[in-house]
């Protein structure tokens, strides 16, 4: 399959028209925003690890009976994807405070919560992506009650799978961010990506942060925390 004209450039992707009008390609960059685009810089080989990330995970969730826009891998940082018509809200689920949460609410990160909690953030750089209710997002018309109810237990359906997932590979999952789509037929499926771009991964016994939090807050030591998180996922696919 190959890359047609140009369709989008975002923060961390560029997507492509192919010959098949519903399929496009996803092409994973090194690029690195954060807070909105105000910080920006390069995560050296991210694009590629990613690309094999998301895929890997996407086709767990798959195999978990969650549809996704994964089609099939193309290169090391293209990907073949269902066409759809991105639903405009971040889907946030947490299972510790961290991020957002502790500063909004001033609460430490790290606490573990009894039940995961799941939040929507209206898409719309602009805006700045704020939070937004249910009643608001119907009353904006983003999307309708059942599509919400439909993303709400996807989203925690993937919480279980992914959690579980990344506990046997030695690794706390924190928090992530997940983006779903509408195919032509009108279901809701995953889309974007699951990485370490949009999700918070501590190591399970030292705490030590895994994932872009090491790019927004200046830790150093990125390019190998996004190293050893996949290396951690690989090492675990083989046995
Ligand atoms: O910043 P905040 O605490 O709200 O982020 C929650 C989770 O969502 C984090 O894992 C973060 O990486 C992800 N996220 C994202 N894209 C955004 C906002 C948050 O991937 N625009």
């Amino acid at each position: 399959m190959e890359k047609l004209q140009q369709l989008y450039e975002g923060k961390a992707k560029k997507v492509y028209a192919t010959e098949d009008p519903e399929l496009l390609i996803v092409s994973y960059k090194d690029d690195a925003t954060a807070f909105n685009g105000v910080k920006r810089g390069t995560i050296q080989g991210k694009g590629v690890i990613n690309n094999r990330m998301s895929n890997r995970l996407m086709q767990r969730l798959e195999q978990a009976g969650i549809p996704t826009h994964y089609v099939r891998e193309l290169s090391e940082r293209d990907t073949l994807v269902k066409k759809v018509e991105i639903v405009p809200l971040e889907v946030i689920v947490r299972n510790l405070s961290a991020g957002s949460f502790s500063k909004r609410y001033g609460v430490e990160e790290g606490i573990r919560f009894a039940e995961p909690t799941v939040e929507f953030s209206y898409k719309n750089d602009a805006l700045g992506d704020p939070l937004i209710n249910t009643d608001s997002v119907l009353a904006l018309g983003l999307a309708t009650r059942a599509d919400l109810d439909q993303i709400r237990r996807y989203a925690l359906e993937v919480n279980r799978e992914l959690s579980a997932f990344w506990k046997s590979c030695g690794v706390t999952l924190v928090d992530f961010k997940l983006e779903f789509g509408r195919l032509p037929d009108g279901s809701i499926v995953l889309a974007d990506e699951i990485s370490p771009d949009t999700c918070r991964l501590w190591d399970s016994d030292t705490g030590e942060k895994l994932d872009k939090d090491r790019f927004r807050r200046d830790l150093g030591g990125v390019e190998d925390a996004y190293q050893e998180v996949m290396r951690r996922l690989e090492a675990h696919d083989k046995n």
